[in-house]
């Protein structure tokens, strides 16, 4: 059992996610921060009612309270409203050019972003691989549920257990762009909170650890 086997059965499953859902690199960005500590539905609505304003010009001009009423759906709008302004201040820097940001290397790219109030390792790792295109694999919970039922020993620390997988695949940003996407429909098609172990692409090779 390696780590790009996991990979080759998932993407054989599920075919090629097509991530960030996002019709916009900025709404990608912004979505990265509203999905901390909630889910993807309570994300939509509230960009449902932020598009109107998703130009970082727009939330720039706009009063941090009143994004905070527009974000009010994904949970800890006040919280999430300065964070997206801290991360506009930073983005500025580069005059809001993405294709600017690529050109750093990606650990100091990655620095800086930690810098950011409110950006932790996930988001930080989640803009890096979906704004930036830079090959990282995010480690969130669904990684951590899948991998531990499947018999690894992972490290708990984040940059541990990120550098460990990191070893194992190739320095492909498509791979490491399917891989989140893959594992986050794993854990809701199959590997859920109680698994659906029937049919599942990864049973032949999976320890099912399941304390
Ligand atoms: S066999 Fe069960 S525990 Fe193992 S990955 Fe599949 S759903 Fe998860």
């Amino acid at each position: 059992m390696n780590i790009q086997e996991i990979y080759d059965k998932l993407y054989d499953r599920y075919g090629p996610q097509h991530w960030w859902p996002a019709e916009s690199t900025f709404q990608m960005m912004v979505g990265a921060i509203l999905v901390q500590n909630t889910s993807w539905r309570n994300v939509d609505k509230a960009l449902i009612q932020v598009n109107p304003y998703l130009t970082p010009e727009s939330i720039e001009n706009l009063p941090t309270d009143q994004l905070a009423q527009l974000i009010r759906s994904s949970g800890f709008f006040n919280i999430k409203a300065k964070r997206i302004k801290a991360y506009l201040t930073w983005f500025k820097t580069y005059d809001y050019d993405v294709n600017k940001v690529k050109e750093i290397d990606q650990q100091q790219l990655r620095r800086e972003l930690l810098e950011v109030n409110g950006i932790g390792r996930e988001t930080a790792d989640v803009m890096l691989l979906y704004a930036f295109d830079k090959p990282v694999f995010v480690v969130d919970a669904y990684a951590r549920r899948i991998f531990y039922r499947m018999g690894f020993e992972m490290p708990s620390s984040y940059d541990a257990f990120r550098s460990l997988v990191e070893k194992e695949l190739p320095d492909n940003l498509a791979i490491y762009n399917e891989y989140h996407a893959l594992l986050v429909e794993h854990a809701k098609v199959h590997c859920k909170a109680k698994p659906v172990c029937n049919g599942c692409p990864l049973l032949a090779i999976c320890e099912r650890r399941l304390d």
